[in-house]
């Protein structure tokens, strides 16, 4: 199913949903509920790719201070 990339032109949300082709595009903000919805259109895939996803774990110190 492709994934479209709408923004609201009232408050500047800015969401993604997916949608087949049958389906109307959305005109209403679900943050704000104006109609002032456009679909944008991107080059980009906004797609997440498995590559370059990374974690940063921080590991807990456990710092005893024992005298
Ligand atoms: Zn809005």
């Amino acid at each position: 199913m492709p994934t479209y990339h709408y923004r609201c032109k009232s408050c500047g949300y800015d969401f993604t949903e997916q949608q087949s082709f049958e389906d109307d595009p959305i005109t209403v903000c679900p943050q704000c509920g104006q109609a002032q919805v456009r679909k944008v259109f991107s080059a980009v895939s906004i797609e997440f790719k498995g590559h370059g996803f990374y974690r940063t774990d921080s590991s807990s110190s456990s710092s005893k201070s024992s005298d």
